[in-house]
């Protein structure tokens, strides 16, 4: 989208925050901040206008008191979570959709790591939070595999060239696991290759994007063949194959 940067913020041990902003319209908003002090250091003097939340996890939503004392920003969060986030101002939902300033967001409603589990589309990118992870996606606290498979198929339809920006560095070590169903992907094993380096040098590997994904996540390639193979699943249906992915991952 035109006007609008998005800046990467390490928090806690293995935490990503955003920051979105278009400064010649006043506008900065932080993606889930975990805590405050990563975020104001990386405003460098800039005011802080917003403060969205995916979901209402500590490790999402910390930041959020004072950095609203702070700079007066605005707290948006799901509504139907309303009452677990923190300082919430504005309650979003699917229906309405929220406003950042001229932009239109659009806001998938994606539960099943939380009951309440949003993501914000921008034009050209979605912040994830800890549903969609580059190469995973997220534990299923408050719902069932059936509620996460519908949550991963709102993310997959969006275009290709999306860029994703979740909640985690956890990339590494789900590409470890991708590659133990699906070491005959060619484009996974390039891009496990691509992750190392990265990692290697203490880089983030987000943004990752929807086409990336689709192509080498494991929990968006339930119809893949080499996947049921792997799992003595060929004929299952797709919840229970994502279901079974979920519980090997869990234990990996
Ligand atoms: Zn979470």
């Amino acid at each position: 989208m035109p006007g609008l940067k998005i800046e990467i913020i390490a928090c806690l041990k293995d935490n990503y925050a955003y920051l979105v902003g278009d400064p010649a319209a006043g506008l900065c908003a932080v993606v889930d901040p975990s805590e405050a002090a990563p975020v104001e250091a990386a405003l460098e003097g800039r005011r802080l206008t917003h403060i969205l939340n995916t979901h209402h996890h500590w490790d999402h939503s910390g930041g959020n008191r004072e950095l609203k004392e702070k700079f007066g920003a605005e707290v948006v969060g799901p509504e139907k979570d309303r009452s677990r986030i923190p300082a919430i101002d504005v309650g979003v939902d699917e229906a309405g959709g929220w406003r950042f300033g001229e932009y239109a967001v659009r806001i998938l409603e994606v539960p099943a790591h939380t009951k309440g589990a949003i993501a914000f589309v921008f034009e050209g990118a979605v912040f994830t939070g800890d549903t969609l992870f580059a190469l995973g996606c997220g534990r299923l606290f408050e719902g069932t595999p059936e509620m996460m498979v519908q949550s991963l198929a709102k993310l997959a339809a969006l275009p290709d060239e999306t860029r994703v920006y979740c909640g985690h560095e956890y990339t590494l070590a789900n590409a470890r696991f991708a590659m133990t169903l699906e070491p005959g992907n060619a484009d996974l094993a390039k891009r496990f290759r691509e992750i190392e380096a990265l990692r290697a040098k203490g880089a983030p590997t987000v943004p990752s994007s929807i086409g990336l994904e689709k192509r080498t996540n494991p929990f968006l390639r339930t119809a893949s063949a080499e996947i049921r193979a792997a799992l003595g699943m060929e004929t299952a249906g797709e919840v229970e194959v994502f279901a079974e992915i979920r519980r090997r991952k869990d234990n990996f």
